[in-house]
């Protein structure tokens, strides 16, 4: 992970995770099961390639959209889930990913 932008945008995701995983999927504390570990692999993997990097927009505004479509189907159930949560569970990065929403997509860097 080479910038801070794009590491925020993982310790985002990876909290979601936590919420859901323990919510729908009966985990401990800093646990995830073996379906949710390999969600947060793929999504750590897309962000490392995502060619906007600290330009990213949200992945629900992304013209491009990388994710094979079950993966961004569990994504967005992840999100489903966990986004309401978030404000009490994670206020900051909660409020970081409310405003990174409104943000827009530029043109994807080249090479
Ligand atoms: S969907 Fe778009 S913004 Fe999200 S990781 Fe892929 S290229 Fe980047
Ligand atoms: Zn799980």
């Amino acid at each position: 992970m080479k910038n801070r932008f794009i590491k925020k945008e993982y310790k985002t995701i990876e909290a979601m995770a936590g919420l859901y995983c323990r919510g729908l999927h009966g985990t401990d504390k800093k646990q995830l099961c073996a379906d949710c570990e390999e969600l947060l692999a793929y999504v750590k993997a897309r962000l490392d390639k995502c060619p906007y990097q600290e330009q990213k927009p949200t992945c629900a505004k992304c013209p491009i959209h990388c994710y094979k479509p079950a993966m961004r189907e569990k994504v967005r159930s992840v999100m489903r889930y966990a986004g309401p949560r978030m404000l009490k569970h994670h206020p900051l990065l909660a409020i970081r990913h409310l405003l990174h929403g409104r943000r827009e997509a530029p043109p994807p860097r080249k090479g």
